[in-house]
């Protein structure tokens, strides 16, 4: 089934170009480019940057975007996919689309979800229909989406999960990422495992230690920014990374703030995502060069200045915080889709500065910026997370 080469008869998609501390300035290749790390990968779970063509994506700076193996299996449908050749064509974005398996759907889905070794049973929240997935099957549906990154399926505990279960499910997700290596992708995608182990730094060192010795192509941190006190996130990350091989790219799953990422980035993650800018921006909320603004604080009725004062996009260049705020007021979808655009054009200037700043050995510097601009509340994205934490799960 597979046509992948063994590990040293391919040639290497990463390469760390200079390092600043633990921190890294790399390159990863893609059959969709090659993008520079740390990188910032906006969500587009239903196959959307949520109300963001994907032109303006390209032009504002997405070079890599995540969506969902699950979803977009269960709607529109694999058939459909399959019409459009692929995943790229039917979304018009010709960048990188790195797709989660569906594994964190077990945790987000948990009351429509039943798991054995063999795989997991979905119920679908829409209509009731069963899908079985397996870690086989969610290779298939990558190879068929045409994914750049394909994650494995991996079994993704609740933070507050005993010993006992976050074992289970460790264990469980290292049996599931070796059928996923046998079973194989197309030529050209890349495969990334999933370290899990809970809350237990033993779990998780065991975990990043045991797929290390294994042919993956790159490592997530998974099972984290699940609403867990920062403090903790660093810690179990840490206890991760530090037992990852140093010369493959490392994922952290489902965190983007820039206080998280400049944090992790410090401790050698290369990639992130999250729907924290554009979830933000949905709820009137902008990332600006002196950290979070409420737009719908009414002391921005009459306020002509921009959302931020320092940044060059075009919403900055045209709208004062006064117009936004009155189409926040006023539930115009438009509100969201101009701070989005700001929030991600943010987002991607600010991954581009803290590149530079490890090419320059600066990023200290831009840490403790962030620190002082951006608090970190409980979790990562936990204070947007449950706003809206619905059937969809985190990764809407
Ligand atoms: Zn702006």
């Amino acid at each position: 089934m597979s046509d992948r080469l063994p590990s040293n008869a391919r040639p290497s998609n990463f390469e760390i170009v200079c390092r600043d501390g633990l921190a890294r300035l790399g390159r990863l290749k893609t059959l969709h480019g090659t993008f520079e790390t740390p990188i910032f990968m906006p969500v587009g779970t239903n196959a959307n940057v949520k109300l963001m063509r994907s032109d303006e994506l390209r032009r504002i700076g997405a070079t890599i975007i995540l969506s969902n193996a699950y979803h977009i299996a269960v709607r529109p449908g694999l058939e459909v996919i399959q019409l459009h050749g692929g995943l790229h064509r039917f979304m018009a974005w010709d960048g990188g689309i790195l797709t989660d398996s569906g594994g964190f759907q077990m945790f987000s889905l948990k009351n429509f979800r039943k798991v054995s070794d063999e795989g997991v049973t979905f119920v679908s929240p829409y209509d009731g229909s069963k899908l079985f997935l397996t870690p086989e099957l969610s290779m298939d549906i990558q190879r068929t989406l045409g994914s750049d990154i394909v994650m494995v399926l991996d079994h993704c505990p609740a933070i507050d999960a005993d010993y006992k279960e976050a074992f289970d499910a460790t264990r469980r997700t290292h049996e599931w990422a070796e059928r996923c290596l046998k079973h194989g992708i197309k030529k050209g995608q890349l495969l990334f495992a999933i370290a899990q182990g809970g809350a237990f730094e033993d779990l998780r060192r065991a975990s990043a230690r045991h797929l290390s010795e294994k042919d993956f192509d790159g490592f997530a941190v998974g099972g984290l920014s699940l609403g867990e006190p920062f403090e903790m996130t660093l810690r179990l990350a840490h206890a991760t990374v530090s037992e990852l091989p140093d010369d493959k790219p490392r994922y952290f799953m489902g965190g983007g703030s820039p206080r998280t990422i400049v944090e992790l980035v410090a401790i050698g993650v290369d990639m992130f995502d999250s729907v924290y800018p554009t979830r933000l921006a949905r709820h009137g909320t902008a990332l600006t060069s002196e950290g979070r603004l409420n737009v719908k604080a009414s002391r921005y009725r009459k306020d002509l200045s921009p959302i931020d004062h320092r940044c060059d996009c075009l919403v900055c260049q045209n709208y004062t915080r006064s117009y936004v705020h009155h189409l926040l007021n006023r539930g115009e979808t438009l509100a969201g889709m101009l701070l989005t655009y700001h929030n991600l054009y943010y987002m991607f200037r600010f991954m581009e500065r803290v590149r530079k700043s490890i090419s320059e050995g600066t990023l200290e510097e831009v840490r403790r910026e962030v620190g002082e601009i951006y608090e970190e509340r409980r979790g990562d994205t936990a204070d947007v997370l449950f706003v809206d934490y619905d059937s969809l799960g985190r990764r809407g």
